[in-house]
């Protein structure tokens, strides 16, 4: 999106494409909401989508992709081996990441899973700016640690830092030099890091590391999965990329890596996912793994016609005007959350809008899930599915008691090319109503907590009827309005 000025002075992020394929959508009122809501135990991973409005759960495999994208998928090439389609996909990522050797997965973690499998011993450490989830379930399923070495202003909530997500480069040094490479997998770093908020790393950062992975001979493995965001975030924020292409800037950043993966579930707008790897000899410690867990060589769990929207996905991310239209949004929404005085993540960051639910909902004790009744009063107040990323996202200690998160975020993803402005809208009006009557909100308890994994099916109920008086108050302040 091209900076366009109004003439009032006002700056809006305007979309630089037009829709010509929609889905219906439909608005439950309130009360129905509150028994969606009630129906899937206060989870709001098991809503159905039917009853959501706008579905910022995620932002894995929801992207909208474009006429060229679809259009591809009718000329893929279909045969389980040696498909032209493959060679094209394998063109395209040789051409912008400069890396000749490319293994195609089914999606990111299985990525995650090859790599664990070669590089990650018993024993051996995997330091990184921020884990992943599927990163760190694979790297410790194979005996590994991680060790997290994110600058300490990538957790703190609000801060001006422009580039949150680097790694602290003396930590990493430090570690590089006590362990060495016989202790050290791989270095992994993430782009637009995921769990602190879509926090961007800086191209200064990553040659940094780079240069300690030179000194002590260790492995650079990047996690491009984020990497359209972060693209954006360097050539806006930092002054070394300002007269560079983005496709510069991505070769840039992929000189400075020995081994680049992605789930294309998110770049790319697609399904499917891929290791890019400089050298033939890790190569070669890889390769077999992919018939074993994916597919043949030449499709990698991904259907030809993925493959082929992905080819046209990545070229489509060297597109500016592509890739800004997520970031810009989220800015947005940030900014007007801001406005009306709500607790947000800043800088904005890529991926989506985090509202911050330990002080939006101050009064309620952790042991609550402060997130997860904000996330619960969201879906109810407005038909918005956000996802809780806190207390209740960990995993309690042995001995039962709870692990309290350092943050209560409640994530709102910014699927890209999906909503309209006025769709942003309002959710933002309807967050800005529940933070003025947020003294209404109160906790959860769970009334079935799975040992593993409890957010994604676990069930709570409100420890009052909060939720009945929520609904009332909003009958109140907006009549028969949805
Ligand atoms: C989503 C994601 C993954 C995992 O990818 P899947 O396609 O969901 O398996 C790995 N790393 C990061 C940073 C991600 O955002």
């Amino acid at each position: 999106m091209p900076r366009i000025k109004f003439h009032s002075g006002e700056t809006i992020p305007l979309e630089m494409h037009k829709v010509r394929i929609v889905q219906k959508l439909t608005l439950l009122p309130i009360e129905d909401r509150l028994k969606a809501m009630d129906d899937a135990g206060n989870n709001t991973f098991l809503l159905q989508n039917c009853d959501v409005f706008m579905d910022m759960l995620t932002d894995s495999g929801v992207n909208a992709m474009s006429d060229q994208q679809l259009a591809a998928m009718m000329i893929a090439d279909d045969s389980y081996a040696g498909s032209a389609t493959y060679t094209r996909l394998e063109a395209k990522l040789r051409e912008l990441f400069g890396m000749h050797y490319i293994l195609p997965t089914h999606q990111g973690r299985a990525c995650e899973n090859i790599l664990a499998q070669t590089f990650v011993k018993p024993g051996t450490i995997v330091p990184m700016n921020y884990h992943f989830t599927t990163t760190k379930a694979h790297i410790v399923l194979n005996g590994g640690v991680i060790e997290e070495l994110v600058k300490k202003e990538g957790l703190e909530v609000t801060s001006d830092l422009p580039f949150k997500g680097d790694i602290d480069i003396e930590a990493l040094e430090a570690l590089a030099r006590k362990e060495g490479a016989d202790k050290i997998a791989f270095v992994r770093m993430e782009a637009g890091t995921n769990l602190i908020g879509g926090q961007p790393i800086s191209l200064a950062n990553l040659a940094d590391v780079r240069r300690v992975c030179d000194k002590y001979g260790l492995i650079l493995v990047f996690d491009a999965s984020l990497l359209a965001d972060n693209l954006y975030f360097m050539k806006e924020r930092e002054d070394s990329c300002k007269d560079l292409s983005i496709r510069e800037i991505t070769r840039r950043v992929a000189d400075l890596c020995d081994i680049i993966y992605f789930s294309a579930r998110k770049l790319g707008c697609v399904r499917g996912g891929g290791i890019c790897i400089r050298d033939e000899g890790l190569y070669k410690r890889m390769r077999g793994l992919v018939p074993l867990y994916e597919g043949f060589l030449t499709y990698g769990g991904m259907s030809v016609r993925e493959i082929e929207a992905l080819t046209v996905g990545l070229e489509e991310t060297m597109d500016e005007d592509m890739i800004n239209q997520g970031p810009q949004f989220i800015a947005y929404m940030v900014s007007e959350l801001l406005k009306r005085g709500v607790p947000v993540i800043t800088p904005a960051g890529g991926l989506g809008c985090h509202i911050d639910a330990m002080r939006f909902l101050d009064h309620i004790p952790q042991a609550e899930y402060r997130a997860g009744a904000l996330a619960s009063a969201c879906y109810i107040a407005s038909g918005v599915r956000g996802m809780e990323r806190g207390t209740l996202s960990e995993q309690r200690n042995p001995d039962g008691t709870e692990v309290f998160s350092n943050m209560e975020l409640l994530r709102l993803a910014m699927p890209r090319r999906v909503f309209t402005r006025s769709q942003v809208d309002y959710a933002i009006d309807r967050i800005d109503w529940l933070y003025q009557n947020r003294k209404m909100i109160d906790g959860l308890v769970f009334v079935e907590e799975p040992e593993i994994l409890r957010f994604f099916y676990g069930r709570l109920k409100p420890v009052s009827d909060w939720q009945e008086k929520l609904v009332a108050k909003f009958r109140a302040d907006f009549g028969d309005s949805l």
